[in-house]
């Protein structure tokens, strides 16, 4: 058997996911004439209730379009040192927004109110000019964690109180949604923009969405296009997306249950030494002695089951839309007779 943990960027779109595709009505978006198009942006955009959505290739461009919106030249961004816009993403806005991030180190992701004001810089000529919370709900590399909309409305109102704009890296937003049972709408009234991913778990093949204020997406719209990131037909990508976020959104609460499995039946297998706290579908454990990551994944490739290292002796599992019960059932066996 197949298995592939490596992360919910994996996932392959359904058969009926390619039939929506393959339907869909199409145009140069470039001009603004592709309808499948603008109605994946119009609805994004309606149930997160803000007024305009940009499609993108991915979370890397919806994040740094945000972020050169948001900022000007010289300007800081404030993030936990775990964020994707610091970790993963090349540093790409000192490049693009000739901006520095200022970074805060929270617990698994998560930064606490206290942290903003005391990480805010007073204004001198010598100092960059704090000018833009990012925050990630789920946090990739804090194991998944979850923001609850109260935690996030505490945070973003010590952000306002000192004039500082607010973004939300939600590439995985709604895996902590369908947990809280809160709604996008909640989370769009909170925040001046959000991107979010529709190629993780809700399983279509490419693209992500920023949402925001008019005025802004039309901006981020340009920058988007001089960056090279306008696409043409791109109709075909965005049925993908619509069908994710009408069939793919509930089923996120398997892909969350199974990591949930993963989690429990790992913590007391020997080679073990701790497993982080599962909330979502990222499950990050560490091994034991002198076992190295390196090793114990070569052992599970041996098995066909494939996963990432996340430090020399830790290890992430990420369930998604192509992890069934049986690879997980399977997964465990494996841990369990031959590691
Ligand atoms: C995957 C991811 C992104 C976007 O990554 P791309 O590969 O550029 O689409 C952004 N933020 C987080 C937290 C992610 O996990």
């Amino acid at each position: 058997m197949q298995v592939n943990l490596t992360s919910d960027t994996a996932t392959k779109p359904t058969a009926a996911m390619l039939k929506a595709m393959f339907a869909a009505e199409v145009g140069d978006d470039v001009f603004r004439q592709d309808p499948t198009v603008n109605l994946l942006e119009a609805t994004a955009a309606e149930r997160f209730g803000m007024e305009a959505a940009l499609f993108c290739p991915s979370g890397t461009m919806t994040n740094q379009l945000a972020i050169k919106c948001h900022t000007q030249a010289l300007d800081e961004v404030l993030t936990e040192e775990k964020s994707h816009i610091y970790q993963y993403e090349g540093g790409v806005y000192s490049m693009l927004s000739s901006v520095s991030v200022n970074l805060i180190r929270g617990e698994r992701g998560k930064i606490s109110p206290g942290q903003i004001a005391t990480a805010i810089k007073p204004r001198y000529d010598w100092l960059p000019i704090s000018r833009l919370l990012v925050l990630e709900n789920t946090c990739n590399k804090g194991g998944g964690s979850i923001y609850t909309i109260d935690e996030a409305r505490t945070l973003v109102q010590e952000a306002r109180s000192s004039k500082l704009t607010v973004h939300l890296d939600g590439a995985r937003l709604f895996n902590a949604l369908v947990e809280t049972k809160e709604s996008p709408a909640e989370w769009g009234g909170l925040f001046d923009t959000i991107s979010i991913c529709l190629s993780k778990g809700l399983g279509a093949p490419i693209g992500s969405l920023l949402l925001g204020p008019q005025e802004l997406i039309d901006r981020a719209r340009r920058y988007r296009k001089v960056i090279g990131g306008g696409m043409r037909q791109a109709g075909y990508l965005a049925a993908a997306g619509l069908y994710a976020l009408d069939h793919h959104i509930d089923r996120l609460a398997e892909d969350n249950a199974r990591a949930g499995r993963l989690a429990e039946a790992l913590a007391p297998l020997p080679f073990v030494a701790s497993v982080e706290k599962t909330e979502t579908n990222i499950c990050i454990f560490h091994l034991a002695g002198d076992l190295m990551a390196a090793d114990f994944l070569e052992t599970l490739a041996g098995h066909g089951i494939q996963a990432v290292p996340f430090g020399p002796q830790m290890v992430r599992f990420t369930t998604h839309l192509g992890v069934t019960d049986e690879m997980i059932d399977y997964t465990l066996n494996t841990l369990r007779n031959a590691v």
